[in-house]
């Protein structure tokens, strides 16, 4: 997608051996030496509003990882209490992403809706103790009382009220007393501190809506910093891994433990989020470019939600081996799109057979061979891994080439087919060009070679050195297949946003459809199974626009990389 390859190199744990370990490593082997914890216990949260992108991928890998490496646990466990926007699709679709990525939970699936009770009863200690009350203040009016960063807030007028009266009236809002936005319970800290966040923060507020799992037992809800550390302390998470804009909101999150007085409290450690130049990752806009039509889909192979990774034909093993590269970091990079297509060409490198396919057809046609024969040829899967064993595939007098392997008039260096040159057909026969036909445009419709039958790949002719080789298929047998060639779905020339409107500058051409003839081994390629196309990339098995016989190919990735690893 893009050529620029900016690596940050600034991230630990970037090289491939890993010398130093990264910093939350580093803080959880302090903790296990200084016995604050004796195990490490990690979670994923995701709210279920959207499809699990790679940058989710990032923390679930870490999460997941982290509790690998000590030999601890890992939990799955969904962020559920804002009803608004949760969906049972995106819970299954999630699962699904997690599993794939090889991410395993065991047993431990968890609901934060599964502790509504517990944080109901949490609110009531807090108010019991006199640190939480209920406001009849307006979302805007909390807003206004709050103060600003250079002025302390003010005193809520309900910050007055009594244990008693704060108790009933808690009560009352959860007994659907009370319409939407007319009370809220806020937690009693400190009007004045610096950290906004710890100013009478609301931490349940009434809202009239069905819930996706717990429907309408409940009419109140908690707040996200609220719910937060009651979830991961009653899962007794050790580390609770979450991104940087969570770092201001630390304090509120050690407060909540404390007052509630878990033994063993979590301790919330942030890192950097994943970004990927001048492309559209945060569900929101993923979100945005599927409901305006631009996207077929959340799983549409031009996103980078796993789902769509997963349909393009990326692996667990490419992802994996990209957020490693990444590093964790406290400090914001943002990481190319080249990287991750130079881990899935590793990854596929040796895994895959190489195969032949003609994107753009001419035809040859090889004056010499015998009119009505055909013979079947044996061809290594893949010359660098001979696990992969051979194939046959058939050959005659009339092939198909690249359009671009021919050239009537070559440039310097142009080592394939022109006019008196002699090129390998791959697996095959030397052929050299005798002639070409044009149409009434002067467009090449058909070339024309001998051939040498001394020449036959595996036959141990030394007799000459020709200096291209190009791929081919034969003209009889080849099956004719949809193949889908995409570039970024952003135009990069602009970058991601449109700084007018903030909407997203999409390329009009990032999806290219063409017809494309393949061995014909390729026509029984069943849904994601994915091939290197020899020269033209690699392409994988689309898995919803597919038929029996008629696949239909996603390219991967071509294999032209941009991306070098750093020394
Ligand atoms: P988005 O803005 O893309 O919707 P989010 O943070 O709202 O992301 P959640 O479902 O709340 O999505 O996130 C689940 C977990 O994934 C959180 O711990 C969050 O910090 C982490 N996460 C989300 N985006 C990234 C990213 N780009 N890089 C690393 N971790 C991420
Ligand atoms: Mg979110």
């Amino acid at each position: 997608m893009s050529d620029i390859t900016n690596l940050n190199t600034e991230n630990e744990g970037n090289t491939e051996e890993k010398v130093s370990r990264n910093f939350i490593e580093q803080m959880i082997d302090k903790d296990l030496a200084e016995g604050v914890y004796d195990t490490v216990h990690t979670r994923f949260p995701p709210e279920p509003n959207g499809y699990l992108h790679i940058g989710h991928a990032k923390s679930i890998l870490l999460n997941y990882g982290l509790a690998q490496e000590y030999g601890g646990k890992f939990n799955m466990r969904f962020d559920d209490t804002n009803p608004t926007k949760e969906k049972i699709e995106f819970v299954n679709s999630q699962l699904e992403d997690i599993k794939w990525l090889g991410a395993d939970w065991e047993d431990r699936l968890f609901f934060a809706s599964d502790y509504f009770p517990k944080m109901y009863e949490g609110a009531v200690k807090l108010i019991k103790k006199g640190k939480a009350y209920v406001s009849d203040l307006s979302a805007d009016e909390i807003r206004e009382y709050r103060g600003t960063l250079t002025e302390p807030g003010r005193e809520d007028p309900g910050s007055n009220r009594s244990v008693e009266e704060n108790l009933a009236l808690f009560e009352d809002m959860k007994n659907g007393k009370f319409a939407d936005g007319e009370k809220v319970l806020r937690a009693r800290i400190d009007m004045a501190s610096p950290n906004m966040n710890m100013r009478d923060p609301v931490i349940y507020r009434v809202a009239h809506m069905t819930h996706h799992r717990t429907g309408d037992t409940w009419c109140i809800y908690p707040m996200y910093d609220f719910a937060h550390p009651i979830e991961d302390a009653e899962e007794g998470i050790t580390h609770s891994i979450c991104t940087l804009e969570f770092e201001d909101h630390r304090p509120l999150y050690d407060w909540v433990v404390r007052e509630l007085e878990y033994e063993r409290p979590p301790r919330q450690i942030e890192f950097a989020k994943l970004y990927l130049k001048n492309v559209v990752t945060g569900k929101r806009y993923i979100k945005k470019l599927v409901e305006d039509g631009i996207a077929d889909g959340w799983d549409d192979p031009r996103l980078v939600s796993i789902s769509a990774l997963r349909r393009r034909g990326y692996t667990p093993e490419s992802i994996k081996m990209f957020v490693d590269l990444c590093g964790v970091s406290k400090a914001h990079s943002i990481a190319d799109m080249a990287m991750l297509e130079y881990c899935i060409r590793e990854d596929l490198k040796l895994k895959k057979p190489r195969m032949m396919a003609i994107l753009d057809p001419v035809k040859l046609v090889i004056d010499n061979y015998p009119e009505g024969e055909s013979e079947m040829l044996e061809a290594a899967n893949n010359l660098e891994n001979e696990e992969l064993g051979t194939r046959m595939i058939p050959f005659s007098r009339e092939l198909y080439i690249e359009r671009e392997d021919f050239m009537i008039e070559p440039p310097k260096k142009y080592f394939r087919l022109f006019p008196g040159n002699e090129v390998r057909l791959m697996n095959a026969y030397f052929v050299k060009c005798v002639s070409y036909e044009t149409d009434e445009n002067g467009e090449v419709t058909v070339v024309h070679c001998t051939y040498d039958p001394e020449t036959k790949s595996g036959s141990g002719f030394t007799g000459r050195k020709v200096k291209g080789t190009i791929h081919w298929v034969d003209a009889s047998k080849a099956v004719l297949v949809e193949v889908r060639l995409f570039e970024n779905i952003v135009d990069e020339e602009k970058g991601v946003y449109n700084e007018e409107d903030g909407s997203i500058n999409v390329n009009p051409d990032s999806r290219k459809i063409v017809k494309a003839l393949v061995e014909p081994d390729l026509a029984k390629a069943k849904a994601f199974e994915s091939f290197q196309f020899v020269r033209n990339g690699f392409f994988c098995v689309d898995y919803k626009d597919s038929k029996e016989g008629a696949p239909v190919f996603n390219r991967i990735v071509s294999l032209k990389s941009s991306f070098t690893l750093p020394k």
